[in-house]
């Protein structure tokens, strides 16, 4: 074959140098076809602050790191079906993925909680390590296989506020007959303790707590509870948010459409849940702290649960959830592995990161 002098090919292929890149990007991109048009059905509003848009960040790195060979178009909540029903749409292949949190699904398994948060449980930072790198992620496998699910942990609030309070948290008798919406393990908490835990959607919340329906409600945090305007119906703000130390949020795959994809593409799957896991709480982080500097500005009281009142709940939180971790085999076997973690990674967590903060102030 003859030897092109390197002048006389780049006149041959009829592009300068400096428009090669620009012609490179172009070919890419008409190049690659979408193989695979994927429908991602979510729990929560459109773009909601911090989880719906957590949701369209994942499909937004997905559609770029697959250079659109996999095409994720999200809904919001009863876009396609409703917030509750997201786990079965996609088991049943309504769509290819599901963002959620998985202790709404308790009734297909209480150890699904086990996955999202616990009351005095694990912080993101310790989810992460336990689902990453202490076998959580391979149980919660093991336990969405029989439901034809993969589970992706796909987002962090970390650590929430107590909630927004009506009556003022003085001791463990305030709890008896306060109507809270408090939903999953903190809610059983809050009943063995005396309370009257409700159910209501996020959208519901400011009403209820203006009209004195309820007398206290958790959301998140700052971010969204701000964004609610629940500091204009509710006198105190109470922390932490014992009951949701570090939610994880999920994404859930329809098995056998991961299963159709190539090595390549279910590694850019796995990657891109673990980037948008992270960014979330880098999200609730960053907005947080603006939306409580803002809160403090409106001369909102800000105060800490009593020693007194978290010990009891701690209290009755070991008995509530070592009674749930006992419900099946397959429940007991994913709280032993969490309980473990928890207990063997408390002390690392206090002599860096507790320590560490302690002596920061
Ligand atoms: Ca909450």
């Amino acid at each position: 074959m003859k030897k092109i002098k390197r002048r006389d090919f780049i006149r041959s292929i009829g592009v300068s140098l400096v428009g090669g890149s620009i012609l490179a990007s172009n070919v890419a991109s008409s190049d690659v076809k979408t193989q695979f048009k994927w429908k991602m059905v979510t729990s929560w509003p459109k773009n909601f602050p911090g989880l719906g848009v957590g949701a369209e960040n994942l499909a937004k790195i997905i559609n770029q790191l697959s250079n659109n060979r996999i095409k994720v178009k999200v809904f919001g909540a009863n876009e396609l079906v409703p917030p509750l029903e997201v786990f079965d749409f996609v088991a049943g292949g309504g769509a290819e993925l599901g963002h959620s949190g998985a202790y709404y699904w308790k009734g297909k398994s209480q150890a699904c909680q086990f996955f999202s948060s616990v009351p005095f449980g694990m912080n993101a930072q310790e989810m992460n390590a336990w689902l990453y790198y202490g076998g959580g992620l391979k149980l919660w496998e093991k336990l969405y296989k029989k439901f034809n699910l993969i589970p992706r942990p796909a987002g962090n609030t970390g650590v929430q506020m107590g909630g927004w309070f009506n009556k003022k948290i003085s001791s463990p008798k305030d709890l008896k007959g306060l109507k809270m919406r408090i939903p999953g393990l903190g809610g059983e908490v809050l009943a063995k303790a005396g309370g009257v835990p409700i159910t209501l959607p996020g959208t519901e919340l400011f009403t209820a707590l203006q009209t004195g329906a309820i007398d206290a409600t958790e959301w998140v945090g700052p971010y969204n509870d701000r964004a609610f305007g629940l500091h204009k119906a509710a006198k105190y703000y109470y922390y932490p948010g014992w009951h949701e130390p570090g939610p994880t949020l999920e994404c859930t795959i329809n098995k056998d459409a991961y299963e159709q994809l190539p090595s390549d593409l279910k590694f850019i799957i796995d990657i891109s849940c673990k980037a948008a896991n992270i960014d979330m709480l880098a999200d609730y982080t960053s907005k947080n702290n603006q939306a409580l500097q803002f809160l403090i500005s409106e001369g909102i009281k800000i105060n800490e649960f009593p020693k007194q009142v978290m010990k009891f709940l701690k209290k009755i939180s070991e008995e509530v959830i070592d009674k749930i971790g006992k419900t099946d085999a397959i429940t007991q076997e994913v709280y032993t592995s969490y309980k473990k973690f928890q207990e063997e990674v408390t002390p690392w967590t206090n002599l860096s990161e507790k320590s560490y903060i302690n002596f920061r102030e």
